[in-house]
């Protein structure tokens, strides 16, 4: 495998190794683009079993992209499971992506800070939670950036790079070179809850979940976006981007769900959206 990195110029990039952690919707498909722009890619999750599927959709995604099986093969060498988190202590980048759960995030930070080589990026793919909140508990709380993808991450070239207020220039500046690096478009803001575009795009979303709880036809709605020159309709987006996700930014935003919507109760019987097989639309 290494022989094949070097030809692929892996070896000699700025930002040769990516370590992420957490292979579910945006996890897998970050780690499967960096693969497929040419890094070695260590990619962890609880076990197993959650990191083959991210495996099979980055193997679409080079499939796609890639001319031949030569190159195919090549990226699926460069994008490695790594259930026990071997890559952390070599990676120049490691981007968490787990669940949208404060504490989750914490521990893994905590749990990791000691293994990480001098310079390497520490970034978090949060969508909504406030940067300091998840760096306080840090040694080095200085270290941690945000990297927030957007979704699906192979279509959409926007990175916000977050910016916290224990962060200097330097990390920064690292964090919009490897978006760059990657082929993204980075733009750097403040943390605030929702950073730029969800606290624009939540609401908006949000908007529309009422209005199809107060008996408007989703199907209309999303129609309607789309005729306005939207790429796909906010309900639709809201199954894209995941029902549970969807709820935990709407929390962070001060704009809670209420529990006897239909929106909570989808969540609660795990009808998540696109992932799921199901959300407000049926998906298979
Ligand atoms: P997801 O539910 O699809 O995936 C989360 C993954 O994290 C799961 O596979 C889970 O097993 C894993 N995980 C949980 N605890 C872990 C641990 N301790 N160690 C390793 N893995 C662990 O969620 P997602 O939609 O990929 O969201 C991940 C993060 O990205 C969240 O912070 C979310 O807010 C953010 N985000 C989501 C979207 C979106 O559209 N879904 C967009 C941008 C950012």
């Amino acid at each position: 495998a290494s022989e094949s990195l070097k030809k692929q110029g892996a070896k000699g990039a700025k930002f040769a190794r990516v370590h992420v952690i957490g292979a579910g919707v945006m996890g897998g498909d970050i780690a499967a683009w960096c693969a497929l722009r040419g890094m070695a890619v260590t990619l962890q999750d609880i076990e197993m079993e959650r990191i083959k599927p991210a495996l099979e959709r980055g193997k679409a995604l080079f499939k796609k992209r890639l001319k031949s099986k030569r190159e195919v093969d090549t990226a699926m060498l460069r994008l490695e499971a790594d259930p026990k988190g071997k890559g952390v202590a070599r990676a120049d980048v490691i981007i968490e992506a787990v669940v949208e759960k404060l504490e989750v995030k914490q521990a893994i930070f905590s749990g990791i800070e000691d293994q990480l080589k001098p310079g390497a990026i520490l970034a978090t793919n949060t969508s909504s939670i406030e940067l300091e909140r998840i760096a306080e508990g840090l040694k080095d709380p200085a270290r941690l950036i945000g990297l927030h993808f957007f979704n699906p991450v192979a279509q959409l070239p926007l990175v916000e790079v977050i910016r916290s207020t224990f962060n200097s220039d330097a990390e920064i500046g690292k964090g919009a070179g490897f978006a760059l690096a990657i082929g993204k478009s980075p733009v750097v803001v403040k943390s605030a809850p929702g950073f730029l575009v969800n606290r624009v795009l939540m609401p908006y979303m949000l908007g529309a979940v009422k209005r199809v709880e107060a008996g408007e036809s989703k199907e209309l709605l999303d129609a309607a976006a789309v005729a306005f020159g939207m790429p796909m309709g906010p309900i639709e987006l809201m199954d894209t981007v995941g029902l549970d996700v969807g709820q935990s930014v709407a929390r962070e935003l001060g704009q809670a769900v209420p529990a006897e919507s239909k929106f909570a109760g989808l969540v609660s019987a795990g009808k998540l959206g696109r992932k799921t097989g199901e959300g407000f639309y049926k998906w298979v």
